[in-house]
């Protein structure tokens, strides 16, 4: 089981997104509050393409508890105020690729936030 050292965990030391959280790898930053941090995704699939991630380790929506349902709905809605300061008026979509079926690369939870082109449907 992970140590738990405050927020953080032995888990937590090895993840990009942490480390992009904490400041140890660069991002280009979009968004940020006590709960959420927002930053450009390095590989943009669409004209506004932005991540919104939990300041809390989790590492996908499976792993998200009970206890996590306001903070998975504070996402939603950093996601949606981004979308207005970015004047997505209209529309975008938001995504949550889970584990190895879902296509997650990166083993933090993470929304993406995808605009600025028409979608198609359904994804790959
Ligand atoms: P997923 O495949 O859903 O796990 O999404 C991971 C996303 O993280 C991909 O869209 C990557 O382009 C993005 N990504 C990986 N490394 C970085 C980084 N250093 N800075 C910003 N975005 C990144
Ligand atoms: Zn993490």
């Amino acid at each position: 089981m992970a140590r738990a050292t405050g927020m953080y965990t032995d888990q937590a030391m090895d993840c990009l997104f942490c480390k992009i959280i904490a400041g140890q790898i660069p991002s280009t930053p979009v968004y940020q509050d006590d709960l959420a941090y927002a930053f450009a995704d390095i590989n943009p699939k669409a004209p506004v393409h932005v991540l919104i991630v939990p300041r809390e380790h989790i590492g996908s929506l499976d792993e998200a508890g009970k206890e996590h349902r306001a903070l998975l709905g504070h996402l939603m809605s950093v996601a949606a105020e981004i979308a207005r300061q970015r004047s997505l008026a209209k529309g975008y979509r938001v995504v949550v690729n889970t584990g190895e079926h879902g296509g997650q690369t990166v083993d933090h939870l993470h929304l993406h936030l995808m605009g600025g082109r028409q979608m198609t449907w359904p994804p790959g």
